[in-house]
């Protein structure tokens, strides 16, 4: 089985959503689907998409068992807001809107991050379904719905077999399922695979302004996703703890200093590294002096095949399909 898979450098990312609404234009736009978003960018640290997400206990145990956690509701993901287009049509009203104002949904914490100023932090996660190794959305699925496929490890759902029963949302860690009410049944993100058969990265990937997102296959040494992963080792996944072996990797951000009591800039980075690791798992401390030092090469003038990939003077380069 080859797996391609994704590296997001979370250094590039500027939480424009400019993947989102790639992703949500191409694939999420129909009846059932407004709440949907298969690629969806989160301010962190934050509550994330749906409201925290990481706490619903799902994923894998220490037994190696799938776990169900709890359904989020649908005020967890945030409705889409509704408005009365039709009486501002006719004249009668001016454009209110007619349902309860909500209290979350995507983005609904954005760039408010931690800290007080003015050492204050945060930084963009963009998140998709991982098409992990280990699928708890599969392992979970009691009609055998769910595959993944040999030729590029893509996770689907199968909708012919698929009865909504929702196991696959609840087992899920990084809740990236979606139960569509329309057809009673789930969908997920495809990894764009028509695209890529096509021989065109994902949508997200092509439309990212940032030159943040790296594709091609884990096996395939002239690839900058098996530079980043394997050779580096600087590409590391969300929540590993959660034991479902994702495949969308992610370059940890760096942190800016912090400011001491008298207003001087300290050795002490912002982002607290305990942070980091409860998110990126203890690799993140190596990944970030990696980065470090051929950062610091670099702007004294050697050369570094490293950030020369980071940089990505050339998108096409960026995938290899
Ligand atoms: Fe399944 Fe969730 Fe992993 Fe995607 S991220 S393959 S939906 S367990
Ligand atoms: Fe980040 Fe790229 Fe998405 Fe913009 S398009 S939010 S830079 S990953």
């Amino acid at each position: 089985m080859r797996q391609l898979a994704m590296v997001i450098d979370l250094n590039k990312c500027i939480g424009c959503q400019t993947c989102t609404m790639a992703c949500k234009t191409q694939w999420t736009i129909g009846k059932g689907r407004d709440y949907m978003y298969w690629n969806n960018v989160e301010t962190m640290p934050g509550k994330g998409y749906p409201k925290d997400y990481m706490d619903m206990d799902a994923g894998f145990d220490k037994n190696k068992e799938v776990r169900l956690g709890p359904l989020p509701s649908l005020k967890d993901y945030g409705k889409a807001w509704e408005f009365n287009y039709r009486e501002f049509m006719e004249g009668k009203d001016k454009v209110v809107r007619t349902e309860e104002v909500p209290a979350w949904g995507p983005g609904w914490d954005e760039d408010v991050g931690k800290g007080d100023f003015p050492n204050n932090y945060y930084f963009y996660l963009p998140r998709l379904c991982n098409h992990c190794t280990n699928p708890a959305c599969l392992a979970a699925c009691p009609r055998k719905a769910i595959r993944k496929r040999e030729e590029d490890g893509i996770v689907l759902v199968d909708l012919e077999k698929c009865r909504g029963y929702r196991n696959c949302v609840r087992a899920c860690p990084y809740k990236k399922v979606y139960f569509n009410p329309a057809i009673n049944k789930t969908e997920k993100c495809i990894f764009c695979f028509p695209r890529l058969e096509d021989g065109k990265p994902q949508a997200c990937a092509r439309q990212c302004v940032g030159r943040a997102r790296h594709v091609g296959y884990l096996d395939d040494k002239n690839s900058h996703v098996y530079d980043l992963v394997k050779k580096w080792k600087v590409a590391i996944p969300l929540r590993p703890d959660f034991g479902t072996l994702p495949n969308v990797y992610y370059i940890p951000p760096f942190s800016p200093p912090e400011f001491n009591e008298n207003g001087q800039v300290s050795d002490k980075p912002r982002i607290p590294m305990k942070y980091l690791r409860e998110l990126f798992g203890t690799t993140v401390d190596n990944a970030l002096k990696t980065l470090q030092s051929e950062m610091e090469k670099r702007s004294t003038g050697s050369k570094s095949e490293l950030m020369d990939i980071l940089i990505a003077y050339k998108y096409k380069e960026m995938f290899s399909l």
